[in-house]
């Protein structure tokens, strides 16, 4: 090739650290890999381990995400369908977990004896902090001494203007029932579940309202900020409905007009009838003080008092009342500040295992995993940007959370608070324009789904790769892993690791080639394979 003479030439050739990159997203491997140290504990040895990054969204990391997405189907495929009721019997406590547990009782009765004679029981408290630590790093779930919840009566008052849905016992199976056919075969056939969120006004089809002033965007806000508590209660109705232990593999995304919605997939049946019954049962309200009177605007914020820990009126110098204060001025007779609940179109199917309409159900639960909530459908029109500038709008001054800053503009203190909020800067995720006011999981997975954990699954796929690749799993307790840090002698730059990285991966891939090929023609597998697998 001729040396490039001219700007124009050399500005049409690829500049080389893109390339590499490039390269690194058609192999697969992971564009930002973190480098980890790792000591060999029998030989003292160290080396650099490059490991990927694991993130979720294509636009950080395309290769991670992809991983992500495809291991997020392989958990939905496992457990649509199963035959037999997941194991999940936790471990037998090993003998550190009781020697820690045996500890914490015993500082347990000291903390209560002091207490109950009047001493001091600080030095307790700490004791049984530290305890408390030692558990869970031991490996054990939850906490021996649960702290009790506070109980507000109110927030169980039912709705008078919704049905009362049938409640059944729940029994503890979770798989659905099989169906025999008139020639002898069973099947189980399970239900793929599209749920939405009511209308807010009419809108044309690129999801823009026909009218932008009379669109409920703040039912909108509110929807979206409370859809996953609604998707909680219903599936709390379905299992008393049904009867049983129903499990489900969620996923929400945005539809065109910007709500969320979502689509489930559901172990066993349930009819359209019964569905619709559902649902019409199914609300959550929110007993959150009113926000209909803007108390403090930009002028007059309130501000911080240091000696008490709140928040006080700036003209009156009063306190603002707490969190738990303004809760408990919420009368018997006052309305919640929202009611969420479903819209009446749904969309319900039976599904197979194995059959063409599972792998497509399992298509779309997975579609836009790797995007952000926004980015899902992207503004092409004028009308498209106001829409999402209008309920940006709206998510700016409501509250989130209990603690969101936004609370200080309606005269109540956020829920811990602490100096420097202010309304309309929360930092709570449902605020930002990537999120439209969803700021939960994107995949909600039933804990008895497949019985296995997305680390499971991941485990399941390196075992099976050091499986197909000949490779002798090590010992993990032989290693100790170090993060590596800018200011080490072994560290590895950014340009650098992404080259270690192409070609680690690139070596494996061939080596998994190989295996496969070899597996194919039944001749034992060459275990000279590269050592490592990513
Ligand atoms: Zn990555
Ligand atoms: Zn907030």
């Amino acid at each position: 090739m001729t040396p490039p003479t001219t700007r124009a030439q050399r500005l049409a050739m690829p500049l080389a650290r893109d390339v590499v990159r490039e390269l690194a997203i058609t192999r697969g491997a992971c564009i930002r890999p973190v480098q980890l140290r790792r000591t060999d504990t029998t030989t003292g040895r160290t080396e650099p381990v490059l490991v990927p990054c694991g993130h979720t969204l294509a636009a950080v990391c395309p290769s991670c995400a992809k991983r992500g997405q495809k291991l997020r189907a392989a958990q939905c495929r496992e457990g649509w369908h199963l035959e037999r009721e997941p194991v999940l019997e936790p471990d037998p406590p090993n003998d550190e977990q009781l020697v820690w547990v045996e500890h914490r009782a015993t500082a347990q009765q000291w903390r209560d004896h002091a207490e109950t004679t009047g001493q001091d029981t600080a030095d307790d408290d700490e004791l049984i902090a530290d305890l408390d630590n030692e558990i869970t790093r031991s490996g054990i779930r939850g906490n021996v001494l649960p702290a009790r919840p506070a109980r507000r009566h109110r927030s169980t008052r039912r709705r008078q203007d919704t049905p009362e849905l049938p409640r059944r016992a729940i029994a503890p199976r979770t798989i659905g029932k099989t169906y025999t056919a008139p020639g002898g075969a069973t099947f189980r056939p399970s239900m793929f579940i599209t749920l939405t969120l009511p209308g807010y006004g009419r809108v044309t089809s690129d999801g823009t309202p026909t009218s932008p002033d009379s669109y409920g965007y703040q039912r909108a806000a509110r929807d979206a900020l409370h859809f996953a508590a609604l998707f909680d209660r219903f599936i709390q109705n379905l299992r008393r409905f049904l009867g049983y232990d129903v499990q489900y593999f969620a996923a929400v995304e945005p539809q065109r007009r910007l709500a969320p919605h979502i689509h489930v997939a559901i172990r066993g049946t349930v009819s359209r009838a019964e569905l619709r019954q559902v649902l019409a049962a199914t609300y959550h309200q929110v007993w959150w003080p009113p926000t209909d009177q803007v108390k403090h605007d930009e002028h007059n914020q309130p501000v911080w008092h240091e000696p008490t820990g709140r928040y006080l009126d700036p003209v009156t110098g009063e306190l603002l009342p707490t969190w738990d204060q303004a809760l408990d001025a919420i009368g018997e007779n006052d309305e919640p500040l929202h009611v969420a609940r479903f819209g009446e179109r749904f969309d319900a199917q039976g599904v197979l295992a194995g059959s063409r309409d599972a792998a497509r159900c399992i298509g779309y639960l997975t579609k836009y995993l790797t995007k952000h909530v926004a980015d899902c459908h992207q503004a092409r029109t004028g009308a498209q940007q106001e829409h999402a500038d209008r309920l940006a709008d709206a998510l700016r001054y409501e509250p989130c959370s209990p603690s969101c800053a936004n609370w200080l503009r309606y005269g109540v203190s956020p829920k811990n608070p602490r100096e420097g909020l202010r309304p309309g800067r929360c930092k709570g995720k449902a605020h930002r324009r990537e999120h439209l006011g969803y700021a939960g999981r994107r995949v909600l997975v039933s804990r008895k789904w497949s019985g296995k954990s997305l680390a499971d699954h991941r485990a399941d796929r390196k075992a099976w790769l050091l499986q197909t690749l000949g490779i002798a799993e090590t010992d993990p307790g032989r290693y100790t892993w170090e993060p590596v840090t800018p200011g080490d002698p072994d560290h590895m730059s950014r340009a650098r690791r992404l080259l270690h990285a192409v070609a680690e991966r690139i070596q494996w891939q061939t080596a998994l080639d190989r295996a496969r090929r070899q597996a194919a023609g039944n001749s034992p597998p060459n275990l000279s394979a590269t050592g490592r697998a990513a």
